[in-house]
């Protein structure tokens, strides 16, 4: 067998569990975990451990998140073609990769790391994967990126503790945010805020564990 078909039969195993397990529910994340390859988002000597599921090591002390988190935040964010989303915390660019798939045609991610390495990297892993609406921005996304905004969606892919009124203002009217927030190895919380023109709603969704989102509003 082919080195790229056994990856392929390894990520079709992967996502067939996760539709068991009921982190995927719906036609278009399985197929946008399907059309991700995450061997090309982790380093070289990890790739036969792509299709586990768990985070693994990207360098920097961060990892690249588990397929599992990935599909349970892809299926709560409720996105659609067209929308301008905001990730923070790149990575290994992995789950931008897989949101950037469910908001086509039209649709755009702005993401943003704060480790320059993981910037570059990120860029090269989405390039390689034939991925062109995501836009890879170094900076501190504690702040969100008002220059971009208003964002249809927005998440975080590392722990808060808590989520400030001035990233949520970068939510268009009917957007929402899923939030992780909690304490620096603890058992964190997925919180999504919805918004209705000036009220905004909340709603705990599940637990999690991130690693702790480092800057000015951060730790
Ligand atoms: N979901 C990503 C993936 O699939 O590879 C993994 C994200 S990793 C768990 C969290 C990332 O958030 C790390 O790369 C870390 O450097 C980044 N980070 C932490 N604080 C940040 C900040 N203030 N701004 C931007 N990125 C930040």
């Amino acid at each position: 067998m082919r080195e790229g078909d056994r990856y392929t039969e390894k990520r079709t195993i992967l996502v067939d569990k996760l539709l068991k397990g009921g982190e995927i529910r719906s036609d278009e994340v399985r197929s946008a975990m399907l059309s991700v390859p995450r061997e090309l988002f982790v380093p070289d000597l990890l790739r036969m451990e792509a299709y586990h599921d768990r985070p693994l090591p990207i360098g920097n002390g961060q990892t690249i998140s588990a397929p599992h988190m990935v599909a349970i935040m892809a299926e709560e964010m409720n996105t659609r073609p067209g929308h301008k989303v905001l990730e923070i915390g790149t990575g290994s660019g992995y789950h931008a990769a897989v949101i950037s798939r469910l908001i086509l045609p039209g649709g755009h991610i702005f993401t943003i790391e704060r480790v320059e390495g993981l910037a570059i990297k990120a860029r090269r892993n989405l390039d390689l994967s034939g991925i062109d609406n995501v836009t890879v921005v170094e900076g501190d996304g504690s702040v969100g990126l008002p220059e971009q905004a208003p964002f249809d969606r927005i998440y975080y892919t590392c722990a808060a503790p808590d989520i400030p009124a001035s990233v949520l203002d970068q939510l268009s009217d009917d957007g929402s945010l899923l939030g992780v927030v909690g304490r620096i190895n603890d058992v964190q919380r997925l919180v999504r805020f919805s918004r209705q023109g000036s009220w905004t709603s909340k709603e705990l969704l599940t637990h999690c564990v991130f690693v702790p989102l480092i800057g000015e509003l951060g730790y």
